[in-house]
């Protein structure tokens, strides 16, 4: 199908587009990558009546490190994500994702940020960062607000952004000594969305009990979810095949999938198991407490 009619206006700068943000009100949509947005309007699930297009805004195409945090701009591809040698050499969370998400004709055009904007309960960034603790910054007519992720994510294709406002950036807090994550996601087949998927990421004390941790899973619900309670029980203990048993067992019982082609809600409950203990595991062994499960 073809979508419905819609003005098109092209940012070249911030400025620009908040402007024209301002000028469509609750019916203009940022386009950023297009790689949600566009199917949505093919399939006249959305309808914008304006379309304020920010691929041209250069000065929002970054990934670097400022003030203890990665930064990663809106308009900063998957692909370049993938391809960071800062991500590489420093955020494995990042790095695993950004090699399982769709596939590279889809990476070279999404966004991080336009992924966490779009918040389908499958999608892989919102679980990363959940996981990674991040922060986005909105930006609007009245100025910027900073927004902690589990506030960011309000549910299904809902988030705190408001008409006239759009996001600038996702901030990470760079990982500190003894800190490892990882992100371990179930697909039918490379190029689909997850059938359950979770990231992990770990602090070590240095007598090697864990002094921090996170765990999120996706595709199992409304939404991408923390798992509180993995969250703390895996604090203050030593690294286990136990214990990540037990962790992956608080995440199952917190999934609430429905089921659809990739599989009934009880498998999918299961797989969530398995994406938690198989992150936790790889975690642990970056951190060199290898041969758990
Ligand atoms: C074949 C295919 C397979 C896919 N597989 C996966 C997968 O396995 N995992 C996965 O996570 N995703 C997958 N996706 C989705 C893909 O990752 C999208 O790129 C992503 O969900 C949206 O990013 P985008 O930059 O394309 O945003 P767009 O499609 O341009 O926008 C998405 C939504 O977010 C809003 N938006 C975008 N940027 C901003 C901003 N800066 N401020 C405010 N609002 C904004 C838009 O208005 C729109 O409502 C797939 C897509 C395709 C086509």
């Amino acid at each position: 199908m073809f979508p419905a009619p819609f003005e098109y206006r092209k940012a070249h700068s911030t400025e620009e587009a908040l402007a024209a943000l301002a000028q469509g009100g609750s019916e203009a949509h940022v386009l950023a990558g297009g790689q949600s947005l566009i199917p949505a309007m093919r399939f006249r699930l959305a309808q914008p009546s304006v379309l304020v297009d920010i691929n041209s805004i250069d000065a929002l195409d970054y990934v670097r490190e400022e003030g203890g945090e990665l930064a990663i701009g809106a308009c900063a591809r998957d692909a370049a994500i993938e391809r960071s040698a800062i991500i590489t050499s420093r955020y494995p969370l990042l790095k695993d994702a950004s090699a399982v998400i769709a596939d590279p004709v889809v990476r070279q055009m999404g966004t991080l940020v336009g992924s966490l904007c779009h918040n389908d309960p499958a999608g892989d960034w919102p679980v990363v960062s959940l996981t990674g603790r991040a922060k986005v910054v909105v930006r609007g007519s009245k100025g910027s607000r900073t927004i902690a992720i589990d506030d960011f994510l309000v549910d299904s294709f809902s988030t705190a952004v408001q008409a006239g406002e759009m996001a600038i950036e996702v901030r990470f807090p760079t990982p500190g000594e003894r800190t490892a994550g990882s992100y371990y996601k179930i697909e039918r087949k490379v190029g689909d969305f997850a059938t359950a998927a979770a990231g992990t990421r770990v602090t070590l004390n240095a007598d090697g009990t864990i002094a921090d941790a996170s765990v999120a899973i996706g595709a199992v619900g409304p939404k991408a979810m923390r798992v509180a309670a993995a969250e703390k029980l895996l604090k203050g203990q030593k690294p286990t095949s136990d214990l990540i048993r037990a962790a992956a067992e608080e995440a199952k019982r917190l999934a609430d999938p429905t089921a659809d082609t990739r599989g009934s809600a009880e498998f999918k409950k299961e797989m969530a198991a398995v994406c938690v203990a198989r992150a936790l595991a790889a975690t642990f062994g970056r951190l060199g407490v290898g041969g758990l499960s």
